[in-house]
């Protein structure tokens, strides 16, 4: 019998009433390991209600004391952090090395918030006008709803969890249906951390469970990833609703290697970016734009090092995952089909793959295509699987046409050893976050993530500064006290009825 993965709610796990469930998949054996919860709209208002009734006092308690749970929240993820790669290895398939990657970009974003008190500072102004003065204060919004993918079942949330929480929200984080774990870990780690019940909530569902963040009048705004269709109904629908929203979309990555460009240092990148975690992130590769006559050798150098690549179980010695269902992994694996039968040269086919996993994994290797023409279905759509097309162009003109003519605009990179041609790229290609030399430029979280297009839809991008400002809004005050006040008298702190007298550093108050 397997276990059902439920919701957490006001600090502790939660049924509902609803009996439906999805199931959830080991894809490196292919074995269901569990169903998932999938909240009606009785279980979903009653999680949004947790995040409600506690907002007033999470938003009222001082910042001192707020960022002392986020620290604490950051000591033990950093010490535990081995127990959430396992479960996140196990239910999506990822390497382990890479799940405690992207636990640690996530943790950044923790570390950041952890300085928000400096972030929260408004400004003031003296006499504006006379005995006028003028100051500003950033206060959170409310319950705020994250929706999440399944390719990154902690980093994603956490872009987004620890700024909205250290701002004084309170939270329902609705995980993908396919790896929903993690989240429940998470919001364990959290009441360790002394997150008082009802900050951080975990809604397990599907559409119903969507449409009810979306349009509950209790939640104020929305942080939105996954895939572009999606994310343009979150934004409509949320927005209709009032809601302030920032849904992150789909991606279809382009990386330039101009004639000049060190081939091995961009044959690497091609094959880390291409087709580490099994191509399934949105800041992967999947398009290598070769420019003049080196399309040859960096065809035969990305094909060398993709070759020694171990596909495998992530738990084992393996350096690509399978897919992360078998639904998907077939969907991938009819792109390859549809790309060779339009005429594209397979260069390694992955679909012959020898996995080392079980029999029923959902395994697809890597796969490299040379001669891709735009019209081509493998290069047009976001296939999120370990296929890297390689497209031949004739001039740095051409490349960029290629990228800004794209509907994404998530990600890029550009090879080359001339800083002029990387600064000229840098100011005109139309991507929200670009690499120069770097294949997957997913910035610091002191800056913010993001892309433009049809990859994002909103305002603000995720973490760093605009990040403070998606989870707060500001206030302006204008003050006029009279010159000759009424005097005050109180009793003398030691007198009886005084506050008593305290010689050292007020401690965490
Ligand atoms: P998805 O769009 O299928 O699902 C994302 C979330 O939406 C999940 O929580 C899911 O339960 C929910 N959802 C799915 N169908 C829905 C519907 N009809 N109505 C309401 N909610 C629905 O995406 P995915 O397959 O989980 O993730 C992969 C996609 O996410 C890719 O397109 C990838 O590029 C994108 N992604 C983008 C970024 C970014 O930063 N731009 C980051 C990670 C992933």
């Amino acid at each position: 019998m397997t276990q059902t993965i439920q919701h957490w709610c006001d600090g502790k796990l939660f049924a509902g009433d609803s009996s439906a469930t999805a199931p959830v998949t080991n894809p490196a054996t292919g074995a269901v390991t569990g169903e998932v919860a999938l909240a009606s709209v009785a279980d979903a208002r009653t999680v949004i209600d947790s995040a409600a009734d506690t907002f007033a006092e999470w938003r009222d308690t001082s910042l001192a004391k707020r960022t002392a749970v986020l620290f604490r929240f950051r000591e033990l993820l950093n010490e535990r952090k081995g127990e959430l790669a396992e479960i996140i290895t196990a239910e999506h398939g990822k390497v382990l090395s890479d799940a405690l990657g992207e636990i640690s970009r996530g943790q950044e974003v923790v570390e950041f918030a952890c300085g928000i008190p400096h972030l929260l500072k408004g400004g003031y102004t003296e006499n504006a006008s006379t005995n006028i003065d003028v100051h500003s204060v950033s206060q959170p919004l409310g319950p705020v709803g994250i929706i999440s993918p399944f390719n990154f079942p902690a980093m994603v949330p956490m872009w987004f969890f620890p700024v909205a929480i250290a701002a004084g929200n309170t939270v329902v984080l609705k995980p993908s249906e396919k790896d929903p774990t993690a989240a429940i870990w998470l919001a364990e780690l959290w009441k360790e951390a002394g997150l008082p019940d009802g900050v951080f909530n975990v809604l397990q569902g599907d559409k119903v469970a969507v449409d009810e963040l979306l349009t509950n009048p209790k939640i104020k705004a929305i942080s939105f990833v996954g895939s572009t269709p999606i994310a343009q109904y979150v934004y409509s629908t949320g927005t209709a609703a009032g809601k302030r929203v920032q849904a992150l979309g789909g991606a279809k990555n382009h990386a330039i290697i101009l004639p000049d460009a060190d081939l091995d240092l961009a044959a690497d990148a091609m094959v880390n970016a291409g087709f580490g975690s099994a191509g399934e992130r949105c800041m992967a590769i999947s398009v290598a734009v070769a420019v003049g006559d080196i399309a040859d050798d960096l065809v035969a150098k990305i094909t060398e090092r993709a070759t020694t690549i171990k596909t495998g179980d992530g738990t084992k010695d393996s350096d690509m995952g399978p897919l992360v269902t078998k639904v998907h992994r077939d969907k991938v694996a009819s792109y390859v089909d549809a790309g060779e039968k339009a005429g594209a040269t397979v260069v390694l086919d992955g679909r012959t793959v020898q996995a080392n996993g079980g029999a029923d994994g959902f395994w697809l290797g890597p796969t490299l295509f040379d001669n891709v023409t735009p019209d081509m279905s493998i290069y047009t759509d976001e296939i999120f699987g370990p296929v890297l097309s390689v497209v031949r162009v004739e001039s740095y003109d051409e490349a960029l046409e290629l990228i800004n003519s794209n509907q994404y605009g998530n990600g890029t990179a550009i090879f080359t050893n001339d800083g002029g041609a990387a600064r000229r790229f840098q100011n005109e290609v139309e991507v929200g976050m670009v690499g120069i030399n770097v294949p997957i430029p997913v910035p610091m979280a002191y800056y913010s993530f993001g892309g433009w297009k049809a990859s994002l839809f909103g305002d603000s991008h995720a973490h760093g500064t605009e990040g403070i400002h998606f989870f707060t809004r500001t206030k302006a005050i204008t003050t006029r006290w009279l010159e000759t006040a009424a005097v005050i008298t109180r009793p003398a702190r030691s007198a009886p009825g005084g506050e008593g007298l305290n010689l050292g550093f007020p401690q965490n108050a």
